[in-house]
């Protein structure tokens, strides 16, 4: 499948529970996404944030309220098409037993090693690749153990930045880094936000300020929408 040439994401009155005997998680939440937008979600846990994000992956289904991209329902694009499109950073960084290589590319013929390098570079990450023992050939063990959290952090973004999504969508993590790796991280996430269209589930107040749009999020509904200033 074709990834979607992203123009526009809508949702509108979007309601949602995890089963039906649960209660609403998010409720009546509506916003607009333009491509180049860079949009922020803030909230403190549980509000809602990451389910925002489930949902427009199509991790969830079963919604009330319409989701749409460019127009369509989300409900009317295949999954496949949505991966091409979305490329996710999770809270829980996902590491395979293999290459730091195979890590970013994921194996997606079209991602050169070129790209590999390219990618980590723009996000930072080719400063501690470079000194681990065989590089880009240099096999992470699962669950990422023989990396640092900021580590894993900065290869899931090489990972994401590779494959040439029209959406990145970031759910940052809040473990703490040292203070070299957060500096990465900081203008790693601003160089894919001079560049992507981004929706980041935010804790730094540097992803906050280089955004355009903030949500406040409590208990599953967006309280305050705005920009740094206006907040
Ligand atoms: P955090 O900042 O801790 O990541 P969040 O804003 O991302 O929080 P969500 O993960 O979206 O919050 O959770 C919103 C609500 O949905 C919470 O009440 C949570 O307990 C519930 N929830 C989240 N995931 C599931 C799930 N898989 N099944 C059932 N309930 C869930
Ligand atoms: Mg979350």
């Amino acid at each position: 499948p074709e990834a979607i040439a992203l123009q526009e994401i809508e949702f509108k009155n979007v309601f949602f529970r995890y089963s039906e005997d649960t209660p609403d998680v998010l409720k009546d939440v509506s916003f607009k996404l333009q491509k180049g937008d860079r949009l922020a979600l803030v909230g403190t846990t549980g509000s809602g944030k990451s389910t925002i994000i489930r949902l427009l992956a199509k991790t969830y289904t079963g919604y009330r309220g319409s989701i749409k991209i460019n127009g369509i329902e989300l409900s009317e694009i295949p999954i496949g098409q949505i991966r091409e499109t979305i490329s996710i950073m999770q809270q829980d960084i996902y590491m395979f037993n293999d290459t730091v290589e195979f890590n970013i590319s994921l194996g997606r013929k079209s991602i050169s090693r070129n790209d590999v390098e390219q990618s980590a570079s723009f996000v930072y990450a080719n400063y501690f690749i470079d000194q681990l023992p065989g590089a880009y050939n240099f096999v992470i063990q699962d669950n990422g153990d023989n990396l640092s959290k900021g580590q894993a952090q900065l290869i899931s973004f090489a990972r994401a930045i590779a494959g040439n999504s029209e959406l990145i969508i970031l759910d940052e993590a809040t473990s703490a880094v040292d203070s070299i790796t957060e500096q990465y991280i900081q203008k790693a996430i601003a160089n894919i936000f001079s560049r992507k269209t981004v929706i980041a589930v935010a804790h730094r107040l540097s992803t906050i300020k280089n955004s355009d749009m903030i949500l406040v999020l409590e208990d599953g509904q967006i309280i305050e929408r705005g920009n740094h200033e206006q907040l």
